[in-house]
């Protein structure tokens, strides 16, 4: 099992992206990803100019299920799901025949404006269980945390938390054209078992939850509790227990470099209250004691990127049962 990097959002030239598909995984590569899911709009037959051979980025299977009622991003299924007889309130039954073919469901750029600016880009779906869906992209686009936009979808997937859903973060570059390499984008990290096929490992470790969403470093977290560790997306008895907690560069530090990174607080999300806790270095582990009540508890990361404070790191939750 190892942490790998993971675009879950792109578009080539099979739908409005202006990049074939090799130019769009010569960029993964420049990027230093470990997986790139090409989600074109309502098609995937950028996958027939996939090499089985490629590896430097390995490609994930998706699609961006694109309506006027909203965009739903649908990666690893194992069959074509039918999405064209989609309503603003059936789509809680596409869902569910997305996780019958071993497939994940984010909510793409839920909270961004529609008409007139994009049509169909905001979220008006009803889901009558909306802890259905596996993720909600919170980072969207160049410079996640300059858009308001991706705070109130932040505000979403956390009063989807305080509900009782459980659903992970996701960061999604959403890449139509080429960029400059010092233009910030956040990036997922998924915790896969290699042994598996990689569409069955990343099914498995979204929807168990084993993810992060960084701007660069990676996090190693772990909860202790009599004995037992438990790590991102876990369910951890209610009770006294001991949070570790230690950031490291990891294997794309060239990458984030040019966006002058530096983290300056560390943020513990426990329910709805906040412990802070200033940053150090790299590589110390901070550990803490908790008295754990039924709920959650996820990390965040605040920094500076190019001397705009910014939010860093998101961890996918532990859940308190
Ligand atoms: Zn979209
Ligand atoms: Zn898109």
């Amino acid at each position: 099992m190892r942490w790998y990097s993971i675009e879950t959002h792109a578009h080539t030239f099979h739908s409005d992206g202006k990049l074939s598909v090799q130019q769009l995984l010569d960029l993964g590569e420049r990027q230093k990803l470990d997986v790139i899911s090409i989600t074109d709009h309502n098609t995937d037959s950028a996958l027939d100019e996939v090499s089985s051979a490629q590896r430097n980025p390995m490609v994930l299977r998706g699609m961006e299920w694109t309506t006027y009622y909203g965009h739903v991003i649908v990666l690893a299924a194992q069959d074509f799901i039918e999405f064209r007889d989609l309503t603003p309130v059936n789509l809680d039954s596409h869902i569910q025949s997305v996780h019958g073919a071993k497939g994940i469901v984010f909510a793409a750029h839920p909270c961004d404006p529609g008409e007139p600016f994009c049509t169909g880009c905001h979220w008006d779906f009803h889901l009558n269980s909306p802890g259905l869906l596996d993720g909600i992209e919170i980072w969207h686009e160049d410079h996640p945390y300059r858009s308001l936009w991706n705070k109130k979808a932040e505000e979403l997937w956390i009063s989807l938390l305080n509900q009782g859903c459980h659903l992970i973060p996701v960061s999604s570059s959403d890449w139509h054209d080429a960029f400059s390499p010092d233009t910030p984008y956040g990036i997922n990290y998924f915790y896969l078992d290699e042994s598996l096929p990689l569409s069955d490992a990343f099914h498995d470790a979204a929807a168990s939850g084993r993810s992060f969403i960084t701007m660069g470093p990676l996090i190693d977290l772990s909860i202790q509790q009599n004995g037992n560790t438990f790590s991102i997306g876990d369910s951890v008895p209610a009770g006294r227990s001991l949070l570790s907690l230690s950031l490291h560069k990891g294997n794309r530090q060239d990458v984030w470099n040019a966006y002058e990174l530096h983290p300056d607080m560390i943020e513990i999300h426990y329910n709805q209250q906040v412990i802070a806790i200033p940053f150090e270095q790299y590589d110390k582990t901070i550990q803490m004691n908790l008295n754990l009540a039924k709920g959650y508890v996820y990390v965040k990361i605040m920094g500076t990127i190019q001397k705009e404070y910014a939010s860093l790191l998101v961890t996918a939750p532990c859940y308190v049962i």
